[in-house]
C-alpha cells in the first residue's frame, strides 16, 4: 500500500481523496478487499465524470487489493472523515457541498452489495451525525416531492392549515372529556367562520362547490386532533352531506347555508344498536298520518334507538334519521327525515330522549350518543325526498321502482364519507411515519464494539418495519387523490363504480393505518407510549375508522361482489357453466403461461419490473376472481342459497377483494410516476412502487407459492429484493416524510429531544 503523501498530492487528489474517505473505509472495513469487489466499486464511483484521471489515480493508491492500508492509514482516514465539514442546510439552499454526499451515497450502497457491509447507516457512524445529515443526503427536493404529491390540493391544504395553527387548536387528549368536547366544537365553529365548512355545498347557497376540496380539507384536517376532524365530518359531511345530497331544493334553501356556518348543528343517525352492518333492516318506523300530514317517527323496542351517533350527546339539534317509511300500511323500505331532537335551549324535543355513550377508546372529544324517539312529529316536508315522496293525500311515488334499489342508490350518494375516511387514514399513517422515521433516525442504540452506537433506522428489521409501509403509504396516496377527483367529476351523476373503488380503499387504508401506527408506536419504544409524542392518541383515534362507514370486512364483500358483478356482466348472455369453464381454462392458461418465464426468473432487472409487478398482481386478482365464481356456482349447483354459498367462500372473497384493491393502488402509483417529470423524484418513486409492490408479493408468497406462480427461489429473491430496496431508501426516508408537508406542530413531541 502506498502510503499518503499529503505534502506532494496535489489539491485534486486531496479533494477526491476526502470525497471518497468513507466509501474506501467501508471497502476496508473487514480488512479484505478482493480484486471483483475492488472493480465493482471502481465501476460504479467512476461513473460521475468528475475529475476521472484524479479519481483513478486516488482509487489506485486506495483500492489496491494488494497493498491493504495500515490501521494507522485507516484512522488517518476516519479522522479525515470526522474532520470533514458537512453542509447542514437544506439541500437547495446550499452552496457548493464540501462533500458531494448523494454521489458517495450512492457509491456505498454500491459497496453494500459488493461487500455486505453497512452503506448509509456506516456513513452516519463515520461522521457521528444525527439525522439533518441524513436529510442532507437525499437523493432529491422534499419540496418538489411534496409539490409533485399534493398537485391540485396545495392551496387548500395551506387555507386550512393556516386555521389550524390557531390557539384554539392547541388541543390537549388529556383533559376532563367535557373540556375537550367543548373545545372540539369551539374549533368547529372556527372552521365555519372560516368557510372550511361551505366547502362542498353549492355556490347559491353560500359554499364554493368543490367536493373535490372539501375532501382535500377534510384530509389536512386529519393532521390536527382528530375528534376536531369527526366532528367536523359529522357536521359538514354526513349530515350536511345527506341533506344536500338526499333532499331537494325546498331542504336546501331552508337549511344548507345554516348548517355550513354551524348555526344548526345535526347528526346523521342512521346506526342502531340492533342493526350497524345491515343498516337496511333498522327498526325506527316513519309512519305517514294523513289527517295531519305528518311522519310519526318511534323506537319500537330498546335495540332499535340510535346509537353511537356523533354531534347527538350533547350539540345535535336535529338529526338525519333513518327509518323503516310506512305508508298506507305498507313499507317502503329505509328513507331519511329531518327531525329536529333539541330546541334552541338544548334540551331534548317532546318525545326525544338521548342519553350519552360515555367513554370511548379516542374520539373523547366527540360526543357520541343515543336516540330514542316515542311516538315524535314531523311535517310531510321533513322527508328528504329526492328518490322518493309521500304526496299530501298519502300517496307514495318514487323514481325509482325497486326498494333495494332505492335504497342502494341513496347510499351511493353518501360515498364522500368513505371516500373522506378513507384519506384521512392515510394521513395518519403519514404522521405515524413522520414520527417514527425521525425518530428512529436519530435515536441510537447498540452499535461496533469501537464506534459510536447505529441509528435504529439503519437496522434491517426496523426498516422493514418501517419502509414498506412508507411505500404504501406512497402508493396509496395516489390511489386515493385519484379516487378523490374522479367523484368530484362523477358527482351528481352515476358513482356506481366508484363506490366500489371507495369500499376497497376505505377498508384497506383504515386496515394500513392502524398496522402502520402499531408499527411506528413500537419503533419508537417507550417514548412512543408516551401520550405527548402523539402516535397512541392517533392510533386510539383512528381505530373506529375500520368500523364506521361501514365494517372494513363488510365493506371487502361488497368489492368482491361488484367483482363477480362485473364478470357476469362481462360475459353478459354467456350461460354461467360455460363462463365457469371459459373463466377455469383461461386461469390454467394463465399459470402455464407465466410457469417458464415468470417463476424462476430472479435478476434485479426482472425482481424490480412494473410489468412484472403489474403481471402478478393481475394474475392473483383474476385467479381469485374466476375461482371465486367456480366455487360459488358448485354451491349453488347443489343448492346453497347465495347468502351460503357467499358464507362459504368468504375467506375466498376477501382475498380477492384486498388483491383487486392492491393491484388498482399499485396501477394509480405506476400512472403517477410515469407522469413526473423529474429524474430525481421518479428514482426515488420507483424505488417506493416497486418496495410496494415486492413487498405485498412477498406477505402473500404463500399464495403465489401455492397457486405456482412462483418457485421457492424467487420467493427468496423476492425477501432479499425488499431489503435491498429497503437499504437503498434508508437515506432518503427522512427527506420522505418532510415531503408529506404535516406542520411541525403535530408531529413534534418530545421524541427527538429524547433522542439526543
Ligand atoms: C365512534 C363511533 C362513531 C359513530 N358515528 C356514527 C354516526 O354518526 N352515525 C351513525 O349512523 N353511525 C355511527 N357509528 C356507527 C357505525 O357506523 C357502526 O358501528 C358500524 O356501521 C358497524 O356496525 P356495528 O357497530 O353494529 O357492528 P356490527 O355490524 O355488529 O359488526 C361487528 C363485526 O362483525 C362484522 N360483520 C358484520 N357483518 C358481517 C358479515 N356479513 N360477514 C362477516 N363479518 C361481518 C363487522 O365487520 C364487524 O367486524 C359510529 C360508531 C362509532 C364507534
Amino acid at each position: 500500500m502506498a502510503k499518503t503523501k499529503s505534502s506532494a498530492q496535489s489539491a485534486a487528489d486531496e479533494a477526491v481523496l476526502t470525497q471518497f474517505a468513507p466509501l474506501i473505509y467501508v471497502a476496508w472495513a473487514d480488512g479484505t478487499l478482493t480484486k471483483d469487489e475492488a472493480a465493482r466499486i471502481r465501476r460504479h464511483v467512476s461513473k460521475g465524470g468528475h475529475a476521472e484521471d484524479v479519481v483513478a489515480r486516488v482509487l489506485d493508491r486506495w483500492l489496491n487489493p494488494e497493498a491493504p492500508p495500515t490501521p494507522s492509514d485507516l484512522n488517518a482516514l476516519l479522522e479525515r472523515i470526522r474532520s470533514t465539514p458537512r453542509v447542514r442546510q437544506e439541500p437547495r439552499e446550499r452552496p457548493e457541498p464540501a462533500v458531494d454526499q448523494p454521489r458517495v451515497l450512492e457509491a456505498m450502497h454500491e459497496v453494500e452489495n459488493a461487500l455486505g457491509v453497512g452503506g448509509v447507516d456506516t456513513l452516519s457512524m463515520l461522521l457521528g451525525r444525527a439525522h439533518s445529515d441524513a436529510r442532507a443526503a437525499a437523493s432529491f427536493d422534499p419540496d418538489r416531492m411534496r409539490a409533485c404529491m399534493d398537485g391540485d390540493r396545495a392551496a387548500i391544504r395551506e387555507r386550512v392549515f393556516k386555521v389550524m395553527h390557531r390557539p384554539i387548536f392547541n388541543i390537549h387528549r388529556v383533559q376532563a372529556m367535557s373540556l375537550y368536547r367543548e373545545q372540539v366544537l369551539a374549533c368547529l365553529r372556527e372552521l365555519a367562520r372560516e368557510g372550511i365548512g361551505a366547502i362542498a355545498f353549492p355556490k347559491e347557497y353560500g359554499g364554493e362547490g368543490d367536493i373535490a376540496g372539501s375532501i382535500f380539507a377534510f384530509e389536512a384536517l386529519a393532521f390536527g386532533d382528530m375528534s376536531v376532524l369527526v366532528k367536523y365530518g359529522v357536521q359538514f359531511g354526513l349530515f350536511g352531506g345527506s341533506v344536500y345530497q338526499l333532499g331537494t331544493a325546498r331542504h336546501h334553501r331552508k337549511y344548507l347555508r345554516k348548517i355550513m356556518r354551524l348555526e344548526l348543528p345535526g347528526c346523521f343517525a342512521m346506526t342502531e344498536t340492533g342493526h350497524g352492518s345491515n343498516v337496511r333492516d333498522i327498526e325506527t318506523t316513519a309512519v305517514y298520518d294523513p289527517s295531519s300530514r305528518e311522519f310519526v317517527i318511534h323506537t319500537p323496542h330498546e335495540n332499535a334507538r340510535k346509537d353511537y351517533i356523533g354531534n347527538a350527546a350533547l350539540h345535535g339539534r336535529i338529526a338525519t334519521v333513518f327509518a323503516q317509511l310506512e305508508v298506507r300500511g305498507e313499507n317502503h323500505g329505509v328513507h331519511a327525515f329531518l327531525v329536529p331532537i333539541r330546541d334552541e335551549k338544548g334540551a331534548p324535543m317532546p318525545g326525544v330522549r338521548i342519553e350519552d355513550c360515555g367513554e370511548k377508546i379516542g374520539l373523547h372529544g366527540v360526543d357520541n350518543g343515543r336516540i330514542y324517539f316515542d311516538n315524535v312529529r314531523i311535517p310531510r316536508e321533513n322527508l328528504l325526498n329526492r328518490f322518493a315522496d309521500v304526496t299530501e293525500a298519502g300517496e307514495y311515488v318514487s323514481t325509482i321502482p325497486s326498494a333495494s334499489r332505492r335504497f342502494f342508490t341513496m347510499l351511493g350518494t353518501l360515498v364522500a364519507g368513505r371516500i373522506s375516511v378513507a384519506a384521512a387514514s392515510n394521513c395518519a399513517a403519514k404522521a405515524g411515519l413522520a414520527i417514527a422515521i425521525r425518530h428512529t433516525a436519530a435515536r441510537r442504540q447498540f452499535g461496533n464494539d469501537d464506534g459510536p452506537e447505529l441509528p435504529l433506522l439503519s437496522y434491517l428489521s426496523m426498516q422493514r418495519a418501517l419502509l414498506p409501509r412508507l411505500a404504501a403509504t406512497y402508493a396509496l396516496d395516489t390511489a386515493l387523490y385519484d379516487l378523490i377527483l374522479r367523484y368530484a367529476e362523477a358527482e351528481g351523476g352515476d358513482v356506481r363504480e366508484i363506490e366500489s373503488l371507495a369500499a376497497g380503499l376505505k377498508a384497506y387504508t383504515s386496515r394500513h393505518a392502524m398496522d402502520t401506527l402499531q408499527a411506528a408506536r413500537e419503533a419508537c419504544g417507550g417514548a412512543g407510549y408516551m401520550m405527548q409524542n402523539r402516535i397512541g392518541g392517533i392510533r386510539e383515534d383512528v381505530d373506529v375508522f375500520t368500523t364506521f362507514e361501514g365494517a372494513n370486512a363488510v365493506l371487502l364483500q361488497l368489492v368482491a361482489k361488484s367483482l363477480i358483478t362485473g364478470l357476469r356482466e362481462q360475459f353478459g348472455e354467456m350461460r354461467v357453466w360455460r363462463l365457469v369453464r371459459y373463466v377455469t381454462a383461461r386461469a390454467t392458461t394463465a399459470v402455464a403461461e407465466k410457469n417458464p418465464i415468470a417463476t424462476r426468473r430472479t435478476d434485479p432487472d426482472h425482481l424490480r419490473d412494473p410489468d412484472f409487478h403489474d403481471a402478478a398482481l393481475r394474475f392473483r386478482e383474476n385467479h381469485l376472481l374466476n375461482t371465486l365464481a367456480r366455487r360459488l356456482k358448485a354451491r349453488i349447483d347443489r343448492g346453497a342459497t347465495p347468502v351460503e354459498a357467499m358464507n362459504d367462500c368468504q375467506d375466498h372473497s376477501i382475498s380477492l377483494a384486498i388483491a383487486h384493491v392492491e393491484r388498482v393502488v399499485h396501477e394509480h402509483f405506476r400512472r403517477r410516476l410515469e407522469a413526473c417529470s423529474d429524474e430525481a423524484l421518479k428514482t426515488v418513486l420507483e424505488r417506493l412502487r416497486a418496495l410496494y409492490a415486492l413487498d405485498r408479493l412477498e406477505s402473500d408468497r404463500g399464495w403465489f407459492l401455492e397457486s405456482g406462480y412462483f418457485e421457492p427461489g424467487k420467493a427468496k429473491a423476492i425477501r432479499s429484493e425488499v431489503s435491498a430496496l429497503c437499504r437503498e431508501l434508508e437515506s432518503d426516508a427522512l427527506a420522505l416524510v418532510e415531503a408529506f408537508g404535516i406542520p411541525p406542530r403535530f408531529t413534534e413531541g418530545q421524541l427527538v429531544a429524547a433522542a439526543h
